[in-house]
């Protein structure tokens, strides 16, 4: 028998729950139905599923929070969370993914978009959400506490550019596409434009600081996490040039 994977549907609503249990199973997906937070964290005592498909609006407990509640507790933080909303508001969604959500899906959906959807998160789950402390240079990355540092010092990263890194670093010295890092990274390249990879490349390299340089645009090609640069030095004479005098657009290479 295949593995199926395994999705928690939180929803009230039982035609819609119906709806989405029907198209998970002909998909190859193994559905269970809970209509209450009671039900749902029964049937996460259970069995962890792969997936957990949750709906905003619940009566009692909210999903929202739910997602935050599961986030916290150390057996399902790190199943992926899919919030079910009719809110369509930037605030709302940010919310949600502020409260863990690994993404959301805005009422009504089609098939389609939902089935890509839990397969992106699924994707993203491995192998780079693997718990583990990775280190490039003077660079490291644990996965387990979230923590980046650089020569000892602490890094602060948004969830999003942590993302990143970790699958820059465990990817380190091949160019990735925006594509490809879009796939990899965001789960998906069907919602998002690639431009928003050039975003949060922008915005790590910033909290970076000097550990910058180690992210390279190549032109034409995408980026690379490389430890082939000059990394000027944080103990060794501060208030010394971090700059590797190549001016503006320097840092771009050819593949
Ligand atoms: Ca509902």
């Amino acid at each position: 028998m295949r593995n199926m994977p395994r999705v928690l549907i939180v929803e009230d609503e039982p035609a819609i729950a119906e709806l989405i249990a029907v198209n998970l199973r002909h998909n190859g997906f193994q559905p269970t139905w809970a209509m209450d937070s009671a039900t749902a964290q029964r049937e996460l005592d259970d069995v962890l599923p792969d997936v957990i498909l949750l709906d905003w609006m619940l009566p009692g407990e909210s999903g929202l929070s739910l997602a935050k509640k599961w986030r916290a507790d150390p057996r399902t933080k790190a199943v992926p969370i899919l919030m079910l909303t009719a809110r369509g508001d930037e605030s709302d969604r940010v919310a949600g993914l502020d409260a863990g959500a690994d993404d959301y899906i805005t009422k009504p959906f089609s098939t389609k978009e939902m089935l890509a959807r839990i397969r992106a998160v699924l994707r993203r789950r491995t192998p780079e959400n693997v718990e583990g402390v990775v280190a490039m240079g003077d660079l490291q990355l644990d996965t387990a506490t979230h923590r980046v540092t650089f020569q000892g010092q602490p890094v602060k990263l948004g969830p999003t550019e942590f993302k990143l890194l970790n699958f820059l670093m465990k990817h380190a010295e091949r160019v990735h596409s925006r594509g490809q890092l879009l796939d990899r990274v965001w789960g998906d390249h069907v919602f998002i434009e690639e431009r928003t990879v050039d975003v949060h490349v922008k915005r790590l390299r910033e909290a970076l600081g000097a550990a910058g340089v180690m992210v390279e645009t190549v032109r034409g090609a995408g980026y690379r996490l490389t430890t082939q640069v000059t990394v000027p030095s944080l103990g060794a004479g501060a208030g010394a040039p971090a700059t590797n005098a190549k001016g503006s657009g320097g840092e771009e290479k050819r593949a």
